[in-house]
């Protein structure tokens, strides 16, 4: 996808602070990071959301599931505990259109990150 940040990122157009990669996904820190460890880890291919994501690709999702969880191990944030967090769509809050799965930890959440749905 040409005009995707994440793809860029992929590609190495852009730079960012790569974490982890393998021929399916790459996982780096988020530029605007909301706690002491904020990651973001994301399929190489471009799939825009959850929402987009195949039947054939749930193996794709689980293996980023599981690298948050050796990425959790790996800078010694998984015994206290950690947010993974996918925000799905305008309401969901989704800023980028490339799927991708947040890690969160290194401190304490005390409160939520989502604000209640306005109307009900
Ligand atoms: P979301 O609101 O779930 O779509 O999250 C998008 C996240 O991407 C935000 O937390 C941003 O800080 C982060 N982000 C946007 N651009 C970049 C970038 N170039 N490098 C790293 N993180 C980014
Ligand atoms: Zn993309």
């Amino acid at each position: 996808m040409e005009d995707c940040i994440f793809c860029k990122i992929i590609n190495k157009e852009i730079p960012a602070e790569i974490v982890s990669e393998d021929e399916d996904i790459l996982a780096f820190k988020d530029v605007n990071p909301i706690a002491p460890v904020h990651f973001l880890i994301i399929p190489k291919k471009h799939i825009e959301s959850v929402a987009d994501l195949e039947e054939s690709e749930e193996l794709l999702a689980g293996k980023m599931v599981v690298k948050a969880k050796k990425l959790a191990e790996k800078v010694d944030i998984s015994k206290d505990g950690y947010r993974l967090l996918f925000r799905v769509g305008a309401h969901g809050g989704q800023e980028v259109p490339h799927m991708h799965l947040h890690l969160i930890g290194g401190s304490k959440m005390v409160e939520d990150i989502y604000p209640l749905p306005e109307k009900i």
